[in-house]
Order: C-alpha cells, then structure tokens, then sequence
C-alpha cells in the first residue's frame, strides 16, 4: 500500500466529502479499483482514527522506558 500525493484533479471518495483530494493510497493486489483519492482533512481524520486502535511500536517502547526510570526514583 503506497500513499502519493495525487496529480489529478479528483474529488476526494470518502463519504459524502466534497473537497478535492490531494492525495492517492494506492493499494495493490485489490483488483479493479485499486485507488482511493483522499482530501488532507480526510487524510488527517483517517490518521487519528488509526493512531487511536494502533500504537506504533517506538511509541510502546518509550513508554516502557519511561515507566522503567520512574520506578528507580
Ligand atoms: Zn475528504
């Protein structure tokens, strides 16, 4: 999965949203509609929703840390 910044003059496809989409996720291996166009709004809204259900692992680790000194002082 690729996310591009989109050449095309497209809408954005997410719901009923109207703003034109400055982005591309290109997903492979998806068969006939492989694209989807993305506004930045939508972009950051689909970003927070992910970043709430998925931790990025440098993140768990820094917290692990942090707990770790907190305990020896
Ligand atoms: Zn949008």
């Amino acid at each position: 999965m690729k996310l591009l910044k989109s050449e095309e003059k497209r809408k954005c496809e997410m719901g009923n949203c109207k703003n034109r989409a400055s982005y591309v996720i290109r997903l492979e291996r998806m068969g006939i509609k492989s694209v989807l166009f993305v506004c930045e709004h939508c972009l950051r809204d689909l970003y927070k929703l992910i970043g709430e259900e998925i931790v990025p692992k440098s993140i768990e680790t820094l917290r692990l840390r942090g707990a770790q000194t907190t305990k020896g002082a």
